[in-house]
């Protein structure tokens, strides 16, 4: 069972700077998120479009944005369950929850944060017979460690920057890749799609396009995949079989956990904290809704610093706490680090 002060559910912006928040009042963060790396949106729609509108960022990647959060919340060391959903939450009489993944990982805290966004992010299946047969037999939708493919015959399929991405990584690990794509022409980045029929080119790829899946075979694990194109039909051994076609965002087990929904979104009491219907649950960011709500990731950096104050007295009830700037009272890391306030340079106000 895994212990902490806030367990934040998504590791979006929004769940990212809800760590930075806790640690300035010396509470320790774990996250939850169904995908396997930090970022929600930022990281897995949008990470190479700049971004306007975050404060003193005339212009900032989204991906950059997230690399700059995660340094941000570095000294106050978050631990996280990636690449797994949050599925059930239960309250025990001490006031504690427990959180579930569908993995069965537990969590417990007193505090539980939603940053869910639009939801978790799930696949999209393509329509091939016995697809849900093969998951972890040789059927995965992520790619969560590269290592598992070492020496191994994969399978990728798709045309976004998903596939092209992971057949290039994959390229230099994997004994052999293939990949399939439905179209000549690829939705991906133009380098990595030059790359990609480069390495196909040289013979380190198999790359077979106007072509689809057709038929998943083998007894405890995966073996063969049939591939129609237009040479007609073929059998390809492998081991695995990646279909990266993109994700879809679904508010899903969230929806069940007992809390106030209006137009798929946690309402919540924006007059006071950010709290739910359920003393101890707070929602921010996307994933809440209020009178005036606006979905931009700045409402929901303002929204979790109120959350945590409020979160705080939950987890020390009658200890006062006086918000201090962090030019006074500088930054002090749950690994020891400190970045100290210039106490020369202060005005005395
Ligand atoms: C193309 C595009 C451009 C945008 N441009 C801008 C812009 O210019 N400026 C701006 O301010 N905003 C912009 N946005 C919106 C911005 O990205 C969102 O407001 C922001 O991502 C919300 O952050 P979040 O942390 O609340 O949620 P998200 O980024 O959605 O992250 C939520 C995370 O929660 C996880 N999650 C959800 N449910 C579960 C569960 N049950 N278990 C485990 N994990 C779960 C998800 O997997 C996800 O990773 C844009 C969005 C898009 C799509």
């Amino acid at each position: 069972m895994i212990q902490t002060d806030v367990l934040i559910i998504g590791a979006g912006p929004v769940g990212l700077f809800t760590v930075f928040e806790a640690g300035l009042l010396k509470l320790k963060s774990h996250l939850i998120d169904a995908l396997p790396y930090p970022g929600g949106q930022c990281s897995e729609i949008y990470p190479k479009k700049p971004i306007f509108d975050i404060p003193a960022y005339p212009e900032v990647l989204a991906g950059d944005l997230v690399n700059n959060l995660l340094k941000q919340i570095e000294p106050f060391q978050p631990n996280y369950t990636l690449g797994e959903r949050a599925e059930t939450i239960e309250k025990d009489e001490e006031g504690f929850f427990t959180v579930s993944t569908q993995e069965g990982t537990q969590h417990r805290s007193k505090v539980v944060i939603i940053a869910g966004g639009l939801g978790s992010f799930e696949p999209r299946k393509p329509p091939i017979p016995d697809l849900s047969y093969f998951e972890n037999k040789g059927v995965d939708y992520f790619v969560k460690d590269p290592e598992k493919y070492r020496n191994k015959k994969v399978l990728i399929s798709g045309g976004g920057d998903s596939a092209l991405d992971w057949t290039i990584q994959l390229s230099s690990i994997a004994e052999k890749v293939t990949l399939i794509h439905r179209r000549n022409e690829f939705r991906g980045a133009l380098d990595s799609v030059e790359k990609v029929r480069q390495l196909a080119k040289s013979g380190i790829i198999t790359l077979i396009t106007n072509a689809e899946v057709k038929q998943l075979i083998g007894t405890d694990s995966l073996e063969q995949i049939g591939v129609r194109s237009l040479e007609g039909d073929q059998l390809l051994t492998s081991d695995y079989f990646i279909p990266l076609f993109g994700l879809l965002p679904k508010l899903g087990p969230i929806a069940n956990w007992g809390l106030e929904i209006e137009k798929n979104a946690i309402k919540v009491d924006n007059a006071l904290d950010y709290s739910t219907n359920v003393k101890g649950i707070y929602a921010v960011g996307d994933v809440n809704t209020y009178p005036g709500k606006l979905k931009l990731i700045l409402s929901g950096f303002h929204e979790t610093t109120l959350a945590l104050q409020s979160a705080y007295q939950i987890i020390n009830p009658g200890k006062r706490h006086t918000m201090k700037y962090t030019t006074v009272n500088g930054i002090t890391g749950f690994d020891g680090s400190k970045k100290e306030a210039k106490k020369s340079e202060l005005l005395s106000i």
